[in-house]
């Protein structure tokens, strides 16, 4: 995988993203990505992608004020 933004090579990592809903935050944890070596861009796959936007769907659904999920066990 190559680094969108520099052309570096990007290596499997994961990470978190904290996600602003309106009525509250959205935490998503061990997010598999590829990180970029050289600038620390983070990238997600097309599977992955649609996984978070679905994960963010359930989480307006449900309108908690702070809400933590583990990427792996969601969806
Ligand atoms: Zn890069």
């Amino acid at each position: 995988m190559k680094c969108m933004r520099c052309g570096k090579t990007a290596y499997k990592s994961v990470t978190s993203e904290a996600i602003e809903l309106g009525f509250g935050l959205l935490v998503i944890r061990n997010i598999p990505c590829y990180k970029c070596e050289e600038c620390d861009e983070i990238f997600y796959t097309g599977d992955v992608v649609q996984r978070i936007e679905k994960i963010i769907d359930e989480a307006k659904q449900l309108m908690q004020e702070i809400r933590v999920i583990n990427f792996e066990g969601a969806a």
